[in-house]
């Protein structure tokens, strides 16, 4: 035996000599590099660690493959560099043993340094083929995995993560909603990779997540449709309007306003106002929309099913039962009489007027229905009869004079006016009286017989009830 032979690796190895083969890893004979780097791989010794790596730079392919396959089996945080840099060797093979070792090992490596380390590395270099391993990695048990994941897939701008972006991006929403947690990291990085890969190459992968299972996914993706904002994707979100979730339909009919899509006169087009809650509207959709509209009535508050009852009304539609839905439709009409017959059902309707109706002669005569259905009201009239005299007497025969002299009678007969202390009235402009100017040419709204709304604790307002007009606004 020489003194100076080369060394026996398999004798190395049997005795597991991790410094013999580490001295052998330096040998002029590629084929002993190579056994030695291949004998240290089991062995997963930290020693062998630097003296592999710099086996990276060996002339002979062979030898790096060999260095990569070591690194690969001991794993961990500190082979993430060489081992990525090794994904652009010049040699085919140590480039797709480099791919395995990174792709496969290292993105399972029980340290989650390690998996975020190469997670990060792969967005850095922009593994265009890692993109798959990346999707995977979104779904790590570390959210720091996740986050590196989804970063990088952003920097590839490969437009196959969208779909399983969404998803993550859902998900969270969902996490959110049943257990009140979710990672803000993960959604931050979800958000901001799709602001950056939804653009009019993602079209295609956002129409197919418009198919998908989940609501959120489908929200969401309607959504980013409709920013990605070219006319083709307006069909796919007029689809989305009939989708089973409302949310989806409202995120859909959003967009669809977003990018100047008309609605057509049709189902679709009724399904887009529906969507939006524009009841009004829904009459230019013509008679699809009805079915929509009685559908919408029962889960809307007050002032809504008034406008869905307004398109009713202008699709001329009738009502068959003497109920809620009925007395909104009547009372939108000033069919008050039809509301006596309607009866209890028919005081939400008169309430709603009475709230919000833009015409306060509409307001009087819903207060006074709502009366002979014994269900007299405070406001907005403080004196209701004397708002209904007045106006009784202005919309009768006479000259204005006349008319004039036979309010100012009523109004000193109800106290409203004191002859005495030499009080006159101011009138409207439509003839009814506003308020009364005394010897101390002081004004004061005659509050008993206008329309008031309180704006807040301390301000009223007055109307008058005959042309609407403000009159006065009040600190109290
Ligand atoms: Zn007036």
């Amino acid at each position: 035996m020489p003194l100076f032979g080369p060394p026996n690796i398999a004798q190395l190895e049997a005795k597991r000599d991790t410094q013999g083969l580490i001295k052998a890893l330096g040998f002029k004979d590629a084929a002993i590099r190579m056994a030695a780097a291949d004998a240290l791989a089991p062995l997963k010794d930290p020693m062998a660690v630097e003296p592999l790596v710099g086996l990276l730079g060996d002339e002979h392919p062979g030898v790096r493959r060999a260095a990569v396959a070591a690194l690969s089996a001991r794993g961990g945080f500190r082979v993430v560099e060489p081992l990525v840099s090794a994904l652009e060797d010049r040699d085919p093979e140590v480039r797709a043993t480099a791919r395995t070792a990174v792709y496969r090992r290292l993105m399972t490596d029980p340290d989650q340094d390690a998996r975020r380390a190469a997670t990060a590395a792969l967005g850095r270099i922009r593994a265009g083929d890692a993109v798959e391993t990346l999707i995977k990695a979104t779904i790590d048990a570390d959210e720091g995995v996740r986050v590196a994941a989804i970063k990088s897939l952003e920097a590839i701008g490969d437009v196959q993560a969208v779909v399983p972006l969404i998803i993550v991006l859902a998900h969270e929403q969902i996490r959110q909603r049943s257990t009140g947690r979710s990672s803000l990291a993960v959604e931050r990085a979800a958000s901001r990779a799709l602001d950056t890969l939804c653009v009019a190459g993602a079209i295609g992968p956002l129409q197919s997540a418009l198919g998908h299972d989940e609501a959120d996914v489908r929200d969401i993706a309607a959504r980013r449709l409709s920013r990605v904002g070219s006319a083709e994707v307006a069909g796919s979100l007029a689809a989305a309007l009939h989708d089973k979730d409302p949310g989806v339909r409202r995120s859909a009919a959003r967009g669809l306003a977003e990018i100047g899509w008309q609605p057509p006169a049709n189902l679709t087009g009724a399904q887009y106002w529906v969507a939006l809650r524009e009841w009004r509207r829904c009459a230019e959709s013509g008679s699809a929309a009805i079915p929509l509209l009685l559908a919408a009535y029962d889960g809307v508050d007050a002032p809504e099913r008034a406008d869905i009852v307004a398109a009713l009304v202008r699709l001329h539609w009738k009502p068959e039962a003497a109920n809620a839905t009925a007395a909104h439709y009547w009372a939108a009409q000033g069919h008050w009489d039809k509301c006596i017959e309607i009866g209890e059902p028919a005081v939400e309707a008169l309430e709603s007027i009475l709230r919000a109706a833009p015409r306060w002669r509409d307001r009087v005569a819903a207060a006074a229905t709502l009366a002979t259905l014994n269900r007299p009201v405070s406001a907005p009239f403080a004196r209701l009869d004397l708002v209904q005299r007045a106006l009784a007497i202005l919309d009768g025969e006479g000259t204005g004079d006349e008319k004039r002299g036979l309010l100012e009678a009523l109004l000193t007969d109800e106290h409203q006016l004191h002859a005495d202390a030499n009080e006159s009235v101011e009138w409207c402009a439509c003839g009814y009286p506003a308020s009364k100017v005394g010897n101390d040419e002081l004004r004061e709204p005659l509050a008993d017989l206008l329309g008031f709304e309180q704006s807040s604790s301390s301000v009223t307002t007055y109307y008058c009830p005959s042309c609407d007009t403000r009159r006065e606004t009040v600190a109290t």
